[in-house]
């Protein structure tokens, strides 16, 4: 079998045929076009046209179209409700992908695709349950209970990021304060690291920053963590005390298998894994602490072999 997935995020635009034991044929990638809702739609079709007739003997060949989109996703209309970085506003996305290619096309949340990525090809293989947290500049989430993706009521489900961590913790863009993805996501680190740097130059940190304060991001501090940097692995384990802090919520909330940490911020990271796990299974509630934490396995795939899986149902 050979399906067609496309990820549409806020930044690229990817497309790949996949077969049913998540095998990457081939891929495309893009910019995604911002101008409008219409030209957007119209970048898809072309990108998921050409890969299916370039790659594959046609659309008419491939057992099935989906399609990951960086939004909250209505399942039973089809429709992408809102998106942060995509101009999409109750867009009937799926409706005008099934219209073009002339057969049903699936739409999920990125997020929940990932996970579900993940859960079926990746680093939750096996598991029935996994929650996955994609850490980056902010704080995706993806539930799968029993293999299958949990969207809530109206496709608003998974937000953990927006978990309240601390009442009186920093202002979250969503306008409440101390919700973990203001607190531990990759903005928060750069501002732990660019406070502490003021205290004291003697850090890799400032080095690896070219001695500029203002150019300090998560990724500085994970190398300078990585080079044996004291004051960067302090910083990723505070990090990681409160992820840590977070999972053993979801842990207790729902007992899943696996608990994935995948993200930017996670690449090559052991301290925030490390330190997540031990969090978890010292604080959460029996035989909720017994969740394996893992990191990702599928890095920027997840969302494409995500929205292909569902193509398998
Ligand atoms: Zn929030």
């Amino acid at each position: 079998m050979i399906f067609a997935a496309c990820d549409l995020g806020g930044t690229n635009t990817r497309a790949a045929l996949i077969d049913e034991t998540g095998r990457i044929l081939s891929r495309v990638s893009q910019s995604t076009l911002q101008s409008s809702a219409d030209a957007l739609i119209d970048s898809v079709i072309r990108l998921i046209t050409a890969i299916a007739t370039e790659d594959c003997p046609g659309l008419a060949a491939l057992d099935g179209i989906a399609v990951a989109v960086a939004g909250t996703v209505d399942s039973i209309s089809g429709t992408v409700v809102t998106s942060p970085n995509l101009p999409f506003a109750d867009t009937p996305l799926r409706d005008r992908l099934s219209a073009a290619f002339g057969r049903p096309v699936i739409i999920e949340n990125d997020a929940l695709a990932a996970a579900l990525g993940e859960a079926r090809f990746g680093a939750g293989r096996g598991a029935g349950d996994v929650v996955m947290l994609a850490i980056g500049t902010g704080i995706g989430g993806g539930i799968v209970v029993d293999g299958r993706p949990y969207r809530g009521t109206a496709g608003g489900a998974g937000e953990i990021g927006h978990m309240v961590i601390d009442p009186a913790g920093p202002l979250c863009a969503c306008g409440r304060h101390g919700c973990l993805e203001a607190m531990a996501a990759g903005p928060a680190i750069a501002a732990r690291a660019r406070a502490a740097v003021k205290k004291t130059t003697d850090t890799a940190i400032l080095e690896i920053a070219g001695e500029d304060i203002a150019a300090i991001t998560a990724e500085t501090v994970g190398r300078a963590a990585a080079a044996g940097d004291p004051l960067a692995q302090g910083i990723l384990e505070a990090v990681a005390e409160i992820i840590g802090v977070g999972a053993a919520n979801i842990a207790n909330l729902l007992n899943p298998a696996v608990i994935i940490l995948g993200g930017g911020v996670m690449t090559g990271d052991k301290i925030i894994l490390e330190t997540a796990r031990r969090v978890v299974r010292d604080t959460a509630l029996a035989p909720n602490r017994d969740a394996s934490i893992v990191a990702a396995a599928l890095g920027g795939d997840a969302g494409l072999l995500g929205a292909a899986s569902l193509c398998l149902k």
